[in-house]
């Protein structure tokens, strides 16, 4: 019989504990677990960092998966929702109108950047090579003539 005295002899740290320190376990004696919770937590915190490596390889492998289902998902969705595709195609504008304004600036701001770098290498490259461009912007005239 079961009193609310009961103890058992956790096989980890081996104290006694009461049957509510213990998790549940239909295969344990008294229907709970030979561990106590405070061991069986740690074990599971030993066992993630024992396997840090195996277990990120393996959500990293699940999320990979999981997209997979939810493209297949929206994909399905776009062919047979034409609410849906409207909407998708407007956010896939906006995302290209927004993509663009971004990569302009971006563009501006290499230019200014590299105004003067272009600008001094064009200066060297005429100051080096000043005989070779006067002599194609002489054929370059002839040759319009
Ligand atoms: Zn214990």
């Amino acid at each position: 019989m079961e009193d609310m005295d009961v103890t058992k002899v956790c096989s980890c740290c081996k104290i006694p504990k009461e049957l509510n320190d213990f998790y549940r376990s239909k295969s344990g004696k008294f229907g709970i677990k030979a561990i106590c919770k405070i061991c069986e937590r740690d074990k599971v915190r030993l066992y993630y960092q024992n396997n840090a490596d195996k277990l990120k390889k393996y959500s990293r492998e699940y999320s990979k998966n999981n997209r997979n289902i939810i493209n297949n998902r929206l994909r399905k969705k776009y062919q047979t929702d034409v609410g849906y595709r409207t909407e998708f195609s407007l956010t896939q504008k906006l995302y290209y109108e927004d993509n663009k304004v971004k990569k302009i600036k971006k563009q501006k701001r290499y230019y200014k950047k590299n105004r003067e770098k272009r600008i001094n290498y064009h200066k060297e490259y005429y100051k080096k090579n000043k005989e070779k461009v006067l002599k194609s912007v002489r054929e370059y005239r002839r040759n319009r003539l």
